[in-house]
């Protein structure tokens, strides 16, 4: 269609691996921010009108032969007039509120643009406005902002508090790239204080169900046991786990083009990935249900140890705290 988005293209480096669980703020402390939900959310991008829609709702409905949740990200401005796709995702709201099933709905831009290039203003006029179609067109007003390229900025996190988003998932995977501290250096710590002032949630998704190819020409879908060890690391890393998808890694390809029919092989790699998480202890849940917050800080620093305060500032609290009920004692003794 002429209309579409650019969709899809969201590359933006770097697979984590490391298995620590700890980040680092700008002043050396250590800060926690794991989530303790042990969950898995997966989210599919660039749900759009008349791209690949037989692809994107045939996702939908493994999530929901699976009784797993999902969360969808929408872009507004491509989404209103492909009937059949919005009474499907219609449908699938309905169906949320019966079963264990449920999906989300995400604002993924409103014209797929990359958020980090625009002023505040603009990103709040987009992000809004996306909201908005949604609204009027699901009754549903989303709290979870997909950044189109998985790239945003301080602006972002502003206008998002300013439109009611809670939490932001943008994707932090490569194809093989490592880089551990990735999360920590990049998405954490720049934006920690931001982020805990206006009681927003950074979820970086480090595990996806596949990648553009390195010359970016097409997209390639993983084996499931890959996407599985991605996320279990970062349920290892973070308590929880982003998994990325988009319509084109399950849609057959005809030459470079996609088409709008479903790759039963990938589809079938999907299957096994949602088998793989129900023979574990991990819950599946949608975006907003992982709740992770920044927790206080744990310094590394050993003048400020719990050791410390126990043997040098609590003596001198209980002192300061004491003296005038000692001095009143006094008093009446003489
Ligand atoms: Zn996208």
């Amino acid at each position: 269609m002429s209309n579409q988005a650019s969709a899809g293209q969201d590359a933006n480096p770097i697979t984590l691996t490391n298995s620590t669980a700890t980040s680092y703020a700008q002043n050396g402390e250590i800060m926690s921010s794991t989530s303790l939900c042990h969950c898995v959310a997966f989210r599919l991008d660039d749900i759009q009108d008349y791209f690949l829609d037989n692809v994107q709702s045939e996702i939908i409905r493994k999530f929901e032969a699976n009784n797993s949740s999902l969360t969808i990200g929408i872009i507004g401005h491509y989404f209103g007039q492909d009937k059949k796709l919005v009474q499907f995702v219609n449908d699938s709201l309905g169906q949320s509120k019966r079963t264990n099933f449920t999906i989300e709905i995400a604002n993924h831009g409103w014209n797929h643009e990359d958020f980090a290039t625009l002023n505040q203003d603009a990103q709040y006029s987009l992000m809004l406005e996306s909201n908005q179609k949604i609204h009027d067109i699901l009754g549903i007003t989303p709290t979870v902002f997909i950044p189109p390229y998985n790239r945003f900025d301080e602006g972002t996190l502003h206008a998002a508090n300013e439109t009611g988003i809670q939490y932001i998932s943008s994707n932090a995977t490569l194809g093989n790239s490592i880089h551990p501290d990735y999360y920590s250096n990049l998405i954490v710590a720049p934006y920690q204080s931001t982020t805990q002032r206006l009681g927003i949630s950074l979820l970086p998704s480090l595990a996806s169900t596949g990648d553009l190819s390195p010359d970016n020409n097409l997209w390639l879908g993983y084996k499931s046991n890959q996407t599985f060890n991605a996320l279990q690391k970062s349920v290892d890393q973070l308590g929880f786990a982003v998994v990325t998808m988009h319509p084109q890694e399950y849609s057959l390809r005809d030459g470079l083009n996609y088409t709008n029919q479903v790759d039963e092989e990938q589809m079938h790699e999907l299957q096994l990935l949602i088998e793989k998480i129900h023979q574990t202890d991990l819950k599946i849940v949608t975006i907003s249900e992982i709740q992770v917050m920044p927790q206080p800080a744990i310094s590394s620093t050993p003048e400020f140890s719990t050791d410390f305060l126990l043997i040098y500032v609590l003596p001198i609290i209980l002192i300061i705290a004491t003296k005038p009920i000692l001095m009143r004692l006094h008093k009446y003794t003489i």
